[in-house]
């Protein structure tokens, strides 16, 4: 294992850092960061500040822009732009689009490329990935898809209702996953241009958090006609193609989530420092010193978590169980450390005062998108008592 960082990587990261702390930060109170998330004028807005520091897109590969790069450089540059929850969405690679260009490229053919990858890798466009359903259809368990595909001349008309779909409202794109046959694997992912008088939003849902632009739709698919050409990859490989999708991008919302709860603890840390409490500072109490030690492990072994998973997935490995398990261990170890730094700050942790009142409502569902922990957990434990791990 080799985790040395080339100079120009450590250069690379630090031009996020100052770009974070010198650009972003300051629209965190703009009134264009909606209960739905940033406002497009406002990520548009970043995207201009990030493109003129050099920064927009650098994950992407080469040829549309980008620097194409590994999973490993990922975890470094994604953890310092999510130092603000709006950075990532500055440089282009918040969820879901940046999920969806990695599926994209690897899985979609030369023309779906040119129409849907190019535009969505050069922050042209946004894009949603639609998956989830309201019960009885599918949520942790995807064979319980009900969105139907029926096969109609030389294309297919795709019915349902999804939601839950982050940034499916102003989405230029959608990826869909259907059911092609009666078998339980037998879905199949179709693309779509966007806006489409087919691809109805119902509503969009008042949520928790509200980090993502265009926050979480319901959506009716009524009868989406689209063609055999929007298919993508092969029919009744949806569910292979969502793992390609799955691993690495819940390794990168580990890589973002951490830089926001690193962000948490640093505030945490300088109150303990400043604040007094019987005669002394807070951090000089054993009871604030032990919960700061704490996130330092925490944060320490989530960033070593991700770092060993990135590092397989360099290596070409599927990764499945270490994704899993760094999704769990870092979605709980961030939220713990995010909540002891609100504690840390007494009541001023719950004012809008500090960034963390935000941070804390926003890495709560990362408990839950991208497999529940008890969901991973049980896939993890099936696997130990199958003796494969
Ligand atoms: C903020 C947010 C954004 C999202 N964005 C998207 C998106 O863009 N596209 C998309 O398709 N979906 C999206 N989702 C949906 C997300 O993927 C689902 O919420 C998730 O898969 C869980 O499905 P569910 O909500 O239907 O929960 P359910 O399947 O109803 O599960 C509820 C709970 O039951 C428990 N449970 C379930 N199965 C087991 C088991 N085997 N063992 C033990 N306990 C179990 C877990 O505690 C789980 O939390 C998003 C969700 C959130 C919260």
């Amino acid at each position: 294992m080799d985790f040395s960082i080339a100079p120009q990587l450590s250069e690379l990261k630090e031009r996020v850092d100052h770009f974070v702390r010198d650009e972003v930060i300051a629209f965190e109170n703009d009134p264009r960061w909606t209960a739905h998330g940033p406002t497009d004028e406002l990520r548009q807005e970043l995207n201009t500040r990030a493109d003129a520091a050099g920064l927009l897109r650098i994950h992407v590969p080469q040829e549309y822009g980008g620097q194409g790069l590994s999973h490993l450089a990922k975890a470094l540059l994604f953890e310092a732009a999510g130092y603000s929850i709006l950075g990532p969405i500055a440089l282009h690679c918040a969820a879901p689009d940046e999920g969806n260009i990695h599926l994209l490229q690897a899985i979609a053919s030369d023309q779906q490329k040119q129409r849907y990858l190019a535009p969505l890798a050069r922050a042209e466009i946004r894009s949603c990935f639609c998956m989830t359903e309201p019960s009885p259809g599918a949520g942790s368990d995807p064979s319980m898809l009900s969105t139907r595909a029926v096969a109609d001349g030389n294309g297919w008309r795709i019915s349902g209702t999804k939601w839950l779909i982050t940034g499916g409202t102003g989405a230029g794109m959608a990826i869909i996953m259907a059911r092609t046959g009666d078998g339980p694997g037998d879905a199949t992912m179709f693309l779509t241009p966007l806006p489409h008088p087919a691809f109805k939003i119902e509503r969009v849902l008042d949520t928790l958090d509200s980090s993502f632009t265009g926050g979480h739709a319901v959506i009716e698919l009524d009868e989406l006609r689209v063609s055999g050409e929007d298919v993508l990859g092969e029919v009744g490989k949806g569910f292979r193609y969502a793992q390609v999708r799955l691993a690495p991008a819940r390794l990168t919302h580990c890589m973002r989530w951490l830089g926001a709860a690193r962000r948490a603890h640093d505030i945490a840390a300088r109150h303990a420092r400043e604040r007094q409490a019987f005669g002394k500072p807070l951090g000089e109490h054993e009871g604030v010193s032990f919960m700061l030690a704490d996130n330092a492990m925490d944060l320490h072994m989530a960033r070593l978590s991700i770092w060993h998973t990135a590092w397989l997935l360099d290596r070409g490995e599927r990764a499945s169980a270490e994704s899993s398990m760094s999704k769990v261990f870092c979605s709980e170890a961030i939220f713990q450390v995010v909540d002891r730094s609100l504690q840390i700050l007494g009541g001023t942790g719950l004012t809008r005062d500090t960034a963390v009142e935000r941070i804390f409502r926003e890495v709560r569902g990362f408990r839950i998108y991208d497999g529940p922990s008890e969901v991973h957990r049980w896939a993890l434990g099936r696997r130990v008592v199958e003796g494969r791990l």
